[in-house]
């Protein structure tokens, strides 16, 4: 995948840097793991400090200090998430500030404008994010309204980059990454047809690339593969695709091998901050007092910094101290795993043998969970 700030191999994961910051990590450590896009949330950054500062220090990149690719979400799904008295009609969502209660409406428009500001390689459209489970004709009446908003997402884009050729500002908007992308996102619950007909509309309004929405949250791992093998057939074969919020190791393995090329999951991030660390034989918890006297490293098969220098036994007593280092070491190798998994199956697939990786991977899985 091409971006403003350089080329990103695929299937590539995500590390979410919420408020511009990956937790507990500092971008020299996702940088050494190999990370070659972060993820920014749109929400955060919009409420605090606000885009048009961000947009004053020159965009999100400069900001930060991160000069690889970047993809900021539309803030649509925190606003449903975490914001306090949200309504949605057509016009988009009014929602409170979960940080003062001070009152603000997101348009698809202003989705775009806000994520203009902030400079990412690549935006998303605002979509509308449903709960499951939901009603078919409320799915339906909610993938509709998403097309509605991804055709005026598009529309209000293509102005300001369009304006960008002849002023450096549009409707007072600072353009501060001029080759910037827009991904649509699919949406249409667990409905197979309502899953085409969403991909197809959101085809034919024509974005850089597409998203699947609205999986991952809370329906059944098979539902949503099957939900991801209906999609990924009505996209364009040529356009990255990005399952969004997807998940455990196995989920990425079994998304790529239905065609999904990009991920992002707060799964390594969050569940290293409460002592969970993945590895090929499935995940351990530090916390667990059978590791107070285990002179292993976290996963013996890793190469990572935690792993060539900490014990199991150090971890958990740097968990059960509260030292902020156990979060750190935690999400270094956490992170790490996940992006030496995207690795081992880039390989595989250069090479021809994903299926024979893909096998080996769930059988060194279900290893571990029948010896213990
Ligand atoms: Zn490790």
């Amino acid at each position: 995948m091409t971006t403003a700030h350089g080329d990103v191999p695929t299937p590539a994961f995500m590390p979410v840097g919420t408020q511009g910051a990956v937790k507990g990590v500092v971008h020299r450590d996702l940088e050494q793991i190999g990370a070659d896009i972060l993820l920014s949330n749109t929400y955060h950054l919009y409420l605090r400090p606000g885009d048009g500062l961000i947009a004053r220090r020159g965009g999100l990149h400069a900001f930060i200090g991160w000069s690889r690719p970047i993809l900021t979400d539309s803030g649509g799904y925190q606003v449903f998430s975490l914001a306090a008295r949200r309504t949605i009609d057509e016009e988009g969502a009014r929602f409170r500030s979960h940080l003062d209660g001070s009152a603000h409406l997101l348009t698809p428009e202003r989705a775009v404008d806000i994520q203009a500001q902030l400079g990412s390689d690549i935006a998303m459209v605002l979509d509308e994010c449903l709960a499951h489970p939901s009603e078919e004709t409320v799915v339906r009446q909610s993938m509709e309204r998403t097309l509605r908003w991804a055709r005026r997402a598009r529309e209000r884009f293509l102005t300001l980059y369009e304006k960008r050729g002849r002023e450096s500002f549009g409707d007072g908007v600072i353009v501060t990454n001029p080759g910037q992308a827009q991904f649509g996102i699919v949406q249409g619950g667990v409905s197979p047809e309502l899953r085409e007909e969403s991909a197809r509309g959101t085809v034919e309004v024509g974005f850089e690339a597409y998203a699947i929405g609205g999986l991952s949250v809370g329906e059944p791992t098979d539902v949503m593969y099957s939900m991801v093998e209906r999609t990924t057939p009505c996209l364009p074969e040529e356009s990255p695709r990005y399952l969004m919020g997807a998940g455990t190791p196995q989920d990425l393995v079994e998304a790529v091998a239905r065609g999904v090329d990009l991920f992002d999951c707060v799964l390594p991030t969050r569940n290293a901050r409460n002592g969970q660390l993945f590895t090929g034989e499935g995940p351990i918890n530090i916390k667990n007092a059978r590791y107070a006297e285990d002179d292993r490293p976290p996963d013996p098969a890793c190469v990572c910094y935690t792993c060539r220098t900490c014990s199991r036994a150090y971890l958990r007593h740097l968990f059960q101290a509260g030292e902020i280092n156990a979060s750190t070491l935690n999400t270094l190798h956490n992170l790490h795993f996940y992006l030496d998994t995207l690795r081992r199956i880039r390989d595989a697939i250069a090479f021809g043998r994903f299926e024979s990786f893909r096998l080996d991977f769930h059988n060194s899985l279900s290893r571990r969970l029948h010896d213990s």
